[in-house]
């Protein structure tokens, strides 16, 4: 078994299908750390995919606004924008999916999906010292995570715990053999809208068998994904970050 790791594709068609190309042949199931929506131009194109392409999936906190279940305390006006811009273009099918997508942790034979950290799909686990505070409450050896739009995650193995580092400009990939001892937590990085400098659209591939864990990163049509955010009339600052990777 092999399996696409995907994270915050945020509604961004042209990224996604870079990503889908990129990896194709390369994986059996898919899988996705949630934020589907918000921030880009193609929900309705994304949603339409996911409903069928992906076999396990856990709600982000843009899923839970974009759908209407809660009022967001802590978006900035642009997210807020976007997220009731996305409820709208959504049709009752797709709506009622996004609604009923489950809260993280989702655990599964020998793994784990959250959005933000095993408490709570809201936080950010941006630190080396949030990362040590959550390993505690992981349910499996293997976690995968995603929010903060920042590829990479940690291991721990013989007492010491390593940073997983993300492929440098220029490179395509970085691969990290798993240790069946150690713990793992996994950010595949941001599908839809990188925020760690590299503009090029991020995802992870897990083979089970060989045991390893590809971190990756190609590179997609920006410009069409910011043509398509200012068409729609959602903010041009949304267009703008996406070509700085932040
Ligand atoms: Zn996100």
């Amino acid at each position: 078994m092999r399996r696409l790791i995907l994270s915050d594709i945020h509604s961004n068609w042209d990224a996604l299908q870079a990503v889908l190309q990129d990896a194709a042949g390369l994986y059996d199931e898919i899988l996705c750390c949630g934020d589907l929506v918000g921030y880009n131009a193609c929900p309705r194109d994304v949603i339409g995919w996911a409903m069928s392409a992906v076999a396990h999936v856990v709600r982000g906190n843009h899923d839970r606004v974009c759908a209407f279940i809660e009022e967001p305390t802590d978006f900035n006006h642009y997210a807020l924008e976007a997220a009731r811009w996305t409820n709208a273009q959504l049709d009752a099918r797709q709506l009622a999916w996004l609604r009923s997508l489950p809260v993280g942790p989702l655990v599964l034979e020998g793994f784990e999906l959250v959005h933000g950290s095993p408490y709570d799909e809201d936080e950010y686990v941006v630190e080396r010292r949030e990362a040590g505070e959550i390993a505690q409450a992981l349910h499996t050896r293997l976690c995968f995570f995603g929010h903060t739009h920042l590829q990479g995650g940690w291991v721990w193995a013989d007492g010491a715990m390593l940073e997983l580092r993300r492929p440098r400009f220029g490179e395509s990939e970085t691969v990290y053999e798993l240790d069946p001892q150690a713990q793992w937590l996994v950010n595949p990085g941001s599908v839809g809208q990188p925020r760690d400098r590299d503009p090029r659209a991020a995802y992870a591939l897990w083979d089970v068998e060989r045991r390893t864990v590809a971190l990756r990163r190609v590179e997609y049509r920006v410009e069409e994904a910011q043509k398509r955010i200012l068409d729609a009339g959602l903010p041009e600052h949304l267009a703008m970050r996406l070509a700085f990777g932040r």
